[in-house]
Formats: C-alpha cells, sequence, structure tokens
C-alpha cells in the first residue's frame, strides 16, 4: 500500500517509518510544514499532534483516503465529525488511543474487574512532552469501566515526568482489599506492531472504528 505517514518526524514516527517499510509498505514521509496532498495514497496514518489531527483527517477523508489515527485529543464531538465525514465519503477511519497489546488487555481486564470491584482510581503517567491529560487511553479506559457499571472517581491523575514513556495503573478498591493492574510502554516499539496491524486492516468499510481490539478480533 501507500501510506501518507503525517507526523514522520515525530517519536513515533520516526520508529513506525522503517516498520511500515518492512511490511511491505511505500512510505511518504510528512513532517510539520512539509507540503502534503493525500491524493494516489491507499491510506494515511497521522501521529502528529492534538492541534493538527482533526484538519489532517479531515483533508484525507476528503480526498478518499482511508486513515489510521493514532494522535490523542480527539474529542467525542470531533470523533462524531470525523464519521459522518468518513461515511460521506466511503472510506474508513481507524483510530486508537493506544497501539500496544499491554494496553489493550489492561482496559479489557479492568472493564471484567469492574463488574465485580466497581469503585478504582486511575494513574496515567507520560513523558514530559505530552501535551493533551489525561491521556486518550485513560479516557477510553475510564468509558470502558463505566459502560460496565463501574465507578471512576474524578480527577483521572496524569503525571507527566522525563524519564517516562506511556504507563497506566488502574487500582480497585473494595472492602478489605485492593487489585490494581499496570501496563507499561517502556519503549515506543510497543506500538508498532498494533499501527502495522490497523493500517493492514483498515480496509474500505466506510466509518469510524475505535480500538484495536477490534483489529485484533479481541471483541
Ligand atoms: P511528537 O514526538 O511530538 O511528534 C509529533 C510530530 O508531528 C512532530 O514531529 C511534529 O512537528 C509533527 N507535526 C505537528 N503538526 C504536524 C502537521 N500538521 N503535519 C505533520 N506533522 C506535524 O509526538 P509523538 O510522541 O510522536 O506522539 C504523536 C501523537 O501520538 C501524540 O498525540 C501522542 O499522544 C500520540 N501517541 C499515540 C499512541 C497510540 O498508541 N495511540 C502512542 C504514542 C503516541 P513539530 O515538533 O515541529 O511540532
Amino acid at each position: 500500500m501507500k501510506i501518507l505517514l503525517l507526523g514522520a518526524g515525530g517519536k513515533v514516527g520516526t520508529a513506525l517509518a522503517p516498520r511500515l517499510s518492512e511490511a511491505g509498505h511505500e512510505v511518504t514521509a510528512v513532517g510539520n510544514g512539509d507540503d502534503w496532498d493525500p491524493a494516489g495514497h491507499d491510506a494515511a496514518v497521522d501521529f502528529t499532534r492534538p492541534d493538527a489531527v482533526r484538519g489532517n483527517v479531515e483533508r484525507c477523508l476528503d480526498a478518499g483516503v482511508a486513515a489510521v489515527v493514532g494522535t490523542t485529543g480527539l474529542s467525542a464531538d470531533d470523533l462524531t465529525a470525523l464519521d459522518s465525514l468518513a461515511r460521506e465519503h466511503g472510506v474508513a477511519l481507524f483510530v486508537a488511543p493506544n497501539f500496544a497489546i499491554g494496553a489493550v488487555l489492561m482496559m479489557q481486564v479492568s472493564q471484567e474487574i469492574a463488574r465485580h470491584m466497581p469503585e478504582c482510581e486511575i494513574i496515567e503517567l507520560h513523558h514530559d512532552r505530552k501535551v493533551d491529560a489525561p491521556s486518550g487511553t485513560a479516557a477510553r479506559t475510564a468509558d470502558l469501566i463505566r459502560a460496565a457499571g463501574g465507578n471512576v472517581h474524578e480527577p483521572i491523575h496524569s503525571v507527566r515526568l522525563p524519564g517516562l514513556v506511556a504507563h497506566q495503573e488502574v487500582i480497585f478498591g473494595g472492602p478489605g482489599q485492593t487489585l490494581s493492574v499496570r501496563h507499561d510502554s517502556t519503549d515506543r516499539e510497543s506500538f508498532m506492531p498494533g499501527v502495522v496491524a490497523a493500517v493492514r486492516a483498515v480496509g474500505d468499510r466506510p466509518g469510524l472504528t475505535v480500538g484495536l481490539d477490534r483489529v485484533l478480533g479481541l471483541v
């Protein structure tokens, strides 16, 4: 496939370009300020910034190009609007708040625990250059836990420090006991297989799909 990689100069983009090439894709690398045109690409992948992602994705969908989005910070309203746009143009849009398999399993396990131990708090920890808080993973985890009848105490705790990559702990508490589930991405390599799988799977089904669990057949 011909892949337009938006954010190619970033921390994820730099690691991702060679992985996409190794998977047999032809990659057009786009850095901040570069001129780019989605025309002629089979799909776009966006790992940019929360303030750039919606405009980027709109431009791709308008051109009839499917998009795989890892950039966090899209609101529920953004996703609704982008879903409509994708359907209007008959193209697929895939968004995952976290492309690491361990994080996907952490969210699934948290949802299951919440059915039995509903009271919980979420602590998410990221590197100090992450601009949005709470993280997309924490927001998604909270949505899943609430859907299972859990009670996520506010606020979600966001830690930003040098030395961190992407980490999250969910602590459940009940009478006389606690249960913690923790996931640590210690290297951005953790995201690469998930992105490559999502690009392979993005397909032609028009509209929005959220979550790597859908690509991996875990739901
Ligand atoms: P990063 O290192 O800041 O990289 C973002 C890159 O995008 C930078 O090179 C930036 O350039 C560039 N950029 C900004 N606006 C752009 C535009 N309009 N067009 C093209 N490039 C543009 O951040 P990162 O750590 O790679 O993360 C990128 C995003 O992915 C963040 O939102 C992060 O939270 C998210 N993320 C998601 C996952 C997941 O699994 N879903 C995993 C890791 C990260 P400048 O530096 O010049 O602004």
